[in-house]
């Protein structure tokens, strides 16, 4: 049976063990905390990303690819040459990076918003002028659920703003005034075959995703498909990679950022009814066949975020949860912590209206 390797063991490689298992595929995590949440279904290295010894497992597997796109360099160097690691090296070095990865999708032909990059004191000067007078001043890298970003609306503000980030590199973005966030996965095979996902509506609070939403017969998913289609090609994507977007009052669509890997806004297509993301960026980096995956029935998403206060206060409504039609609770097995991603709910119903209703209540329940 098929052997996939992957580079992290969080919440998505549990989830990709899950939905390798059934297809006859075994799964190995390298993932250097003891208590991270793929540990009860699949088989766990635990020691660093560079661990001599981890990396040799991995480089006896089948295919290796990664649901942490900040694997250092050298634990993808040694895995060079002795297993197919997807998506590659120089896809995974562009979307670490926001500067690398705006300018690499602009070349691509897609659209961003304005940016400047923030490498020293003296780029800060006209930087707000330039990307519009109000904006977004977010570290290179290592962000991710709105950490590591501030919003700036003077050039005082800007100043103070790099400097509690560390005098770090930063891209300062315009602010975009966008109509709704929404995102689309696309998955490339050895072969170079394409796929794509359904596209999803997403709301976020504080920074962190809260809610998605998949409905059929999207206005603009044939849209987000030919900027995901077209950047997929460029970077000469190996596995599956999930593009956020800004949708624009007058339709265009600017990206905001790139995952190389499932996403967080994808976890409905887990109980949709189709094949799920995690399902196809197995088959996309196994080279088993794979064509569009997308839900039968409408569907959503609402995130279990660790509260600010107390946790006994601060829990969901587990048993209103059960008892609402057309839910399907997914736990990550993690320790409580404010801010921190600890499961999802999923929510499938009959039709739209069913699943909007039913959505206002799922949300009231979680907190
Ligand atoms: P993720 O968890 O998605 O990786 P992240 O920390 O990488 O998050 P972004 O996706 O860059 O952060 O931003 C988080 C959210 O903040 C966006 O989804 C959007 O709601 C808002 N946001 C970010 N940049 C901008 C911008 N330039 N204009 C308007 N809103 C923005
Ligand atoms: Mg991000
Ligand atoms: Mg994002």
């Amino acid at each position: 049976s098929p052997h996939l390797g992957i580079l992290g063991g969080g919440q998505l490689a549990q989830m990709l063990a899950l939905a390798a298992l059934p297809l006859g595929v075994r799964v190995t995590v390298l993932e250097p905390d003891a208590g991270a949440p793929a540990r009860l279904c699949a088989t766990h290295l635990h020691a660093p990303y560079t661990d001599a010894a981890g990396l040799d497992r991995l480089a006896g597997c089948d295919a290796v690819t990664l649901e942490f796109e900040n694997v250092p360099a050298a634990a993808l160097g040694a895995l060079e040459g002795r297993v197919p690691v997807r998506p590659g090296r120089s896809l995974l070095e562009r979307s670490k990076h926001r500067v690398r990865e705006k300018r690499a999708l602009r070349e691509a032909g897609a659209q961003t918003a304005p940016f400047v990059a923030i490498e020293t004191g003296a780029d800060l000067d006209g930087a707000l002028a330039q990307v519009g007078g109000r904006g977004v001043l977010k570290t290179s890298e290592l962000g991710y659920d709105g950490r590591g970003q501030a919003r700036v609306s003077d050039g005082a503000g800007l100043r103070a703003a790099w400097q509690e980030m560390g005098h770090v590199p930063c891209v300062l973005e315009g602010l975009v005034d966008f109509e709704r966030e929404v995102s689309l996965s696309v998955a490339r095979g050895p072969d170079g075959a394409v796929a794509f996902g359904p596209l999803i509506e997403n709301v976020h609070r504080n920074g962190i995703l809260r809610t998605s939403v998949c409905l059929e017969g999207d206005a603009h998913e044939a849209g987000a498909r030919e900027v995901a289609g077209r950047v997929a090609a460029a970077w000469e994507l190996q596995g599956l990679m999930t593009l956020e977007f800004f949708q624009l009052a007058n339709g265009g669509l600017l990206v905001n950022e790139v995952a190389p890997r499932v996403h967080n806004s994808g976890h409905l297509t887990q109980d949709g009814g189709g094949v799920s993301q995690f399902e196809a960026q197995v088959r996309a980096v196994l080279g088993l066949p794979l064509a569009d995956w997308r839900p039968l029935l409408p569907c959503a998403m609402v995130n279990i975020i660790g509260a600010g206060g107390q946790e006994p206060d601060q829990q969901p409504d587990w048993a209103g949860i059960d008892a609402l039609p057309g839910t399907h609770l997914h736990l990550y097995h993690k320790a409580w912590r404010a801010g921190r991603k600890l499961g999802h709910v999923n929510l499938v119903a009959p039709d739209p209206a069913t699943l909007r209703g039913r959505l206002a209540q799922l949300e009231a329940l979680i907190p």
